[in-house]
């Protein structure tokens, strides 16, 4: 444990970005400080399987991958500081970084803040929050015993989750405002495959219903976005996984970001628009958005700071 909190690196994160730069700079002998998040681990923590993680044949639970990040970022002496960034001041040296009452300087700071995941906006949405409408299937999907969900999306991310919903939920049906899916081809065939599978597209969910303004799902009103007609799906549950916004929020102004919120680095770098800030992982990357590619920025990430900080 340092007796000062002025660091040379400091990490905002703790995804497989951010772990990876942090055994990367531990490596270097750069002892770096990292802020947790509110998240340890980050988005695998919440996921069942990772099957595409190489060096795992048989897949590895995102938990325990997780975990295994960490000790090996602890192991070349990272200080894990369990604590979540509120905001950050670049126009000055060093950098500072406040974090739940405690401010850190720092030479260089390493972005891998990642992505939370995106909502349809719909107040009915907000209001059912935890009450029958969920964003997590691994973490809530034990709620809904027998009961038929609706799953939102068509990525990979609603594959996954409607499959794994079927230990729990007597159907599952999936809905997607196109015929055509973002998700792989294997992830779409495997629940194509499913008997508790149904799709349902193309369909957006204009409403929750909720009976009597109660707390708890009865249904929701779908619409076909070609033809405009709406029906009503009963249904006890609602997962949304219609993707992820970036968590850049602290960085507005600060630091250039596209349209969506995704941090800009300059090409073939993590490199931010402010010398010594460097941005890698989900909030950076809105094209792969791997582990594995978040890993192999977070590790460039390290590898510029060091060279940054040796000149
Ligand atoms: P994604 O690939 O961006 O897919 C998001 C889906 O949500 C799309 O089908 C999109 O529809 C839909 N959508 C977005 N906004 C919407 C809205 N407002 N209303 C209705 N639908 C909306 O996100 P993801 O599925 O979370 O996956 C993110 C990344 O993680 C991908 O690279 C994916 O391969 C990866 N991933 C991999 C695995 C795995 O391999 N095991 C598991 C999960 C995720 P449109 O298609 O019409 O835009």
């Amino acid at each position: 444990m340092s007796d000062s909190t002025h660091y040379e690196v400091v990490i905002i994160g703790s995804g497989p970005a951010g772990y990876t730069a942090a055994l990367y700079a531990a490596r270097a002998d750069l002892s770096p400080l990292m802020l947790m998040g509110s998240q340890p681990g980050g988005q695998l923590t919440i996921t069942t399987d990772v099957e595409n993680y190489p060096g795992f044949p048989d897949g590895i639970m995102g938990p325990i991958l997780m975990d295994h990040f960490r000790e090996q970022a602890a192991r070349f002496g990272t200080e894990l500081v369990y604590k979540t960034a509120m905001g950050v001041d670049f126009a000055k040296r060093p950098f500072s970084v406040d974090a739940e009452g405690t401010t850190y300087t720092a030479d260089a700071v390493i972005l891998s803040t990642g992505a939370s995941a995106r909502l349809l906006g719909m107040e009915s949405e907000t209001r059912l929050m935890g009450h029958g409408v969920s964003a997590c299937a691994t973490c809530d999907g034990f709620f809904f015993r027998d009961k038929e969900l609706v799953v939102v999306g068509g990525g990979d991310s609603a594959m996954e989750e409607a499959t794994f919903l079927t230990k729990f939920a007597s159907k599952v049906n999936i809905v997607h405002r196109r015929d055509e899916f973002r998700g792989s081809k294997i992830m779409v065939a495997r629940a194509r495959d499913h008997a508790k599978i149904d799709f349902i597209t193309p369909a957006v969910v204009e409403e929750i219903l909720s009976p009597n303004g109660e707390l708890e799902v009865s249904g929701v009103r779908l619409k076909d976005p070609d033809t405009g007609q709406t029906w009503e799906k009963e249904c006890q549950g609602v997962f949304m996984a219609i993707g992820h916004v970036p968590n850049t929020q602290m960085f507005k102004d600060v630091l250039d970001m596209d349209e969506n919120g995704y941090l800009i680095t300059a090409p073939d770098s993590t490199a931010t628009n402010i010398p010594g800030i460097f941005a890698c992982g989900d909030a950076q990357d809105h094209v792969y958005r791997q582990a594995v590619t978040a890993a192999g920025t977070g590790c460039m990430a390290a590898i510029e700071a060091e060279r940054f900080l040796a000149h």
